[in-house]
């Protein structure tokens, strides 16, 4: 019997190294909106190689936290981990100087939390791995007991965790910021403005301080809706304006390496 199983990371001109797991099995809160804007539907995550190896990083989760549980999960997502430290990884440690990129890994750049058990495999990795900086942004806030177990990832020094908010959701995500003080930052998915519900502006401004939330207006193919110009939302630079782009050497800092703003410290 052949066993298809395996965890892979992927690696993007925007943020570099990342884990992805197939959306319609782990994107529990998935909005109408987001469903329809993902950007998994883009070309590039639309290949059979990407679905499957996605599908694979899925069912090999599924697999190991159900013959080991969250921990024999995180031994493997260790080990992946470590695939994502830079190339002089080695001799800055023996040197002890700085690696000339840094070593950081978006968890989840297609897909999302899926279950406690998933989530706290994750923190395990994230306490074991200090030197990793680890980002990642989530709809899956509508569960208590896995909003608090994400909340634990976000708390942590070398995490920034984002509650990945837009017209459908926003109240939820307010209302889940609000109850963890400190500890989240938001995600702002924005489509056009004629578009967006009345209330979403006022609520934000009711709630959120400057640097608390990024705004990603909606973009595909190089283009992107006119972006909100508004307190106390920050615009990500990569999508409105030409400070970051995309970058595809590997010996190069990757756009999110080099802007830092969803990134943790
Ligand atoms: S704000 Fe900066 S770090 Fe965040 S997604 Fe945009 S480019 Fe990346």
């Amino acid at each position: 019997m052949v066993h298809d199983f395996g965890l892979e990371l992927t690696s993007n001109s925007k943020v570099g190294w990342a884990f992805s797991l197939s959306r319609q099995e782990s994107c529990v809160n998935a909005t109408d909106l987001c469903r329809r804007l993902c950007y998994g539907n883009g070309v590039r995550y639309q290949s059979d190689a990407q679905r499957h190896k996605r599908l694979r990083n899925y069912r090999t989760c599924e697999f190991l936290l159900g013959n080991g549980g969250p921990e024999l999960l995180a031994q493997n997502l260790v080990a992946l981990v470590d695939q994502a430290r830079p190339v002089d990884w080695l001799a800055a440690q023996i040197s002890s100087t700085a690696t000339k990129l840094p070593f950081s890994l978006r968890i989840h750049d297609v897909g999302d939390y899926f279950s406690c058990g998933y989530a706290q495999a994750w923190l395990i990795a994230i306490k074991d791995r200090p030197q990793c900086k680890f980002w990642f942004y989530t709809r899956s806030f509508l569960e208590p007991e896995l909003l608090e177990v994400l909340s634990e990832l976000a708390s942590e020094s070398n995490c920034q965790g984002f509650l990945s908010i837009d017209n459908d959701n926003f109240e939820q995500g307010l209302l889940a910021f609000a109850a963890y003080p400190g500890v989240w930052k938001l995600a702002l998915m924005q489509h056009e403005q004629d578009l967006l519900s009345p209330e979403l502006v006022p609520a934000i401004q009711e709630r959120v301080k400057q640097g608390e939330i990024i705004n990603f207006p909606y973009h595909r193919a190089g283009q992107h809706v006119k972006p909100l110009k508004a307190e106390p939302l920050t615009n990500c630079p990569q999508i409105t304006t030409n400070a970051y782009p995309l970058q595809t050497s590997r010996s190069l800092p990757k756009p999110c390496q080099s802007c830092n703003l969803c990134l943790p410290g």
